[in-house]
């Protein structure tokens, strides 16, 4: 497991790409900047780690788009400190992007062979979340709730409820929502009750799948 000088200086051309697509969240573009992606992909797909695309992980699922990753979590809004929970642990390389920006993350995977890999691989470079779990992101993480910043990093098809009401007053849930292309969408809790929306971009992620254990 290396991080060599060349892929080091992929890497900051990558940032230099991402800045230039609009990404303007200097602590987000450090923070990619010091996650090293190439040793979250299957060794096949390493060389492309710092192309600006989505790339597959195992069990039909893809590592976000880097340019994704960076709008995502700059919707977040969050600062150090902060409680994130992530829906879609996947290869664990969003988690450790909230990692670097100093939040306390929670994690939800559905694909137990995902889970298990992300639960193993993480810590290996240093990265600590406060729990990975396996389970259905759809029901949250109502015991560790509220949150301060709640991200969704597959498309969803309707917003789930238990997500707006995990989240803190004064918070974002920024969620992709739509079937086929979804369209990125921000919730603030501006209070108890009231929420409000905004829509970004479209935007192509894997499906949010439904439970069926
Ligand atoms: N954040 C990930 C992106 C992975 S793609 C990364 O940085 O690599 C989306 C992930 O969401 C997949 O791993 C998929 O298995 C997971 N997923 C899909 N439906 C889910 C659900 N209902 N609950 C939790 N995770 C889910």
């Amino acid at each position: 497991m290396k991080d060599s000088f060349r892929h080091q200086g992929k890497r900051q051309q990558l940032i230099k790409t991402l800045e230039q697509k609009g990404i303007a969240n200097q602590d987000v573009l450090e923070a990619m900047g010091r996650v090293p992606r190439h040793l979250f992909m299957d060794s096949g797909f390493e060389d492309h780690a710092y192309v600006d695309k989505a790339f597959p992980i195992g069990a039909d699922q893809t590592i976000s788009q880097p340019y994704t990753v960076a709008r995502q979590t700059e919707l977040l809004e969050i600062k150090k400190g902060d409680k994130v929970l992530e829906i879609g642990t996947g290869s664990g390389y969003q988690t450790s992007v909230l990692l670097e920006l100093g939040t306390v993350v929670y994690s939800v995977e559905r694909q137990k062979e995902l889970f298990k890999k992300a639960q193993l691989f993480l810590p290996k470079l240093g990265y600590r979340a406060k729990r990975l779990t396996f389970g259905d992101g759809y029901k949250g993480m109502p015991g560790f709730a509220p949150f301060d910043g709640i991200i969704v990093t597959a498309g969803a098809p309707f917003v789930p409820e238990p997500l707006l009401a995990q989240l803190a007053v004064g918070g974002h849930l920024v969620i992709p929502v739509g079937q086929k292309v979804q369209i990125m969408t921000v919730f603030t809790r501006e209070s108890e009750k009231k929420f409000v929306k905004i829509e970004y971009g479209e935007f192509r992620f894997v499906p949010l799948l439904e439970d069926k254990n």
